[in-house]
């Protein structure tokens, strides 16, 4: 992290708070809510935001058991549920800390219970695949063999779960199909556990009644809507990430001079360019060449190749070095959405967050 520099992302702890009690209303009380911060906590960061929710959710999912680790290490001590299958040689790790476990398959837990080390107490979570095509059980009979073979073990059958593929979109054939896939195989289990859980962020938002046992709530615990702008939000959201920097060097260039890499802009006129430091190094990437950042409240286009550290922009005035610039957030009346940036880059809000990169300084508001 670079907290000397002054390209800080601003997080909005309280945002997130609020946008949790808000789901939590939304699905009603019946459910467990479990704070989806893989990845870091979606660029927010695993740690802090873990410890802000702390007492308003009932665990925590990961994608990796490192992510676990950096919980408990933090004394977070609330139920953790790692949701890809872990490399089976660490499955005691895993046991020791108490941290749950995706089964994926019956073939991985035929090594997990194969291991020299001990697994008795270890707990796991079924994974089913109803269609979203990536871990799990097709069909029960796996699902039932799997529960056997952990019982012989000492292994606690804890929940079963699937993902939808398709919860955030207006067609629903896919996510019924997977719907009554998931349920058919729930029961006809041999028993069933404690948690049977398959909803998102989608589904919780736009399929409340199929929300089970636990809500995985990330993406709009950050404050986006998970389908971009394809479904209206029953409830309004609080963006909870806000990217800005300053202005490091402000200088007119005349016609014919050019910016960046590649000098792929060509001043037409007198130009006043302002350099900001932040670069693809920062998950700033470079096709955001031609977009636009806030200053002073008014729209400044990115001009020029993105380099790794730096990039450069058109201003409207000759501004001082130290002059705030906004890269996702409000200046004024204006403001700049990630989800504006993922439509520009044709991509999704979630990459935009993720792709933010250890350097930009993380700072709690
Ligand atoms: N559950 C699983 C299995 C996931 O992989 C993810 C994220 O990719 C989530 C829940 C959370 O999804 P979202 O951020 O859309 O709420």
């Amino acid at each position: 992290s670079s907290p000397h520099r002054h390209t800080p992302a601003l997080i909005h702890l309280s945002a997130i708070q609020n946008n949790v009690k808000k789901m939590r209303q939304h699905i009603g009380q019946k459910s467990d809510v479990y704070a989806v911060v893989k990845a870091n906590a979606y660029g927010h960061g695993a740690v802090a935001v873990a410890r802000s929710v702390h007492e308003l959710v009932d665990g925590f999912c990961v994608s990796n058991l490192d992510e676990a680790l950096e919980l408990r290490n933090h004394l977070i001590t609330k139920p953790i549920l790692v949701l890809s299958g872990i490399v089976p040689e660490n499955a005691d790790i895993a046991r020791s800390l108490n941290i749950t476990l995706t089964a994926p398959s019956l073939a991985w837990l035929k090594i997990i219970v194969s291991q020299p080390t001990e697994i008795k107490g270890l707990k796991i979570h079924i994974a089913v695949d109803s269609g979203m095509g990536r871990i799990g059980v097709c069909d029960v009979e796996e699902a039932n063999e799997m529960i056997a073979l952990a019982d012989q073990h000492g292994i606690i059958f804890d929940g079963i779960f699937t993902h939808f593929a398709t919860a955030d979109e207006k067609e629903e054939s896919k996510f019924s199909a997977q719907k009554e896939k998931f349920d058919a195989i729930v029961a006809h289990l041999s028993r069933r556990p404690e948690f049977v859980h398959s909803t998102n962020s989608a589904a919780g938002l736009w399929h409340q009644k199929e929300v089970q046992d636990i809500e995985r709530l990330g993406v709009a615990m950050y404050g986006l809507n998970p389908s971009g702008n394809a479904l209206t939000l029953p409830f309004e959201l609080e963006p909870a990430l806000e990217l800005k920097s300053e202005l490091t060097h402000v200088k007119t260039i005349h016609e014919g001079d050019t910016v960046g890499y590649g000098a792929t802009f060509t001043a037409q006129e007198d130009t006043i360019v302002g350099t900001v430091s932040i670069g693809y190094a920062d998950g700033w990437t470079r096709d955001m060449q031609g977009f636009h950042v806030l200053v002073d409240g008014h729209f400044c286009e990115i001009i020029g190749r993105v380099s790794m550290d730096q990039m450069c922009i058109k201003l409207e005035k000759d501004y001082e070095i130290g002059t705030p610039v906004t890269l996702i957030g409000r200046d004024g009346a204006q403001e700049i959405t990630c989800q504006e940036i993922a439509q520009w880059r044709h991509t999704i809000n979630y990459e935009v967050l993720c792709l933010l990169s250890d350097r930009i300084y993380r700072v709690y508001q």
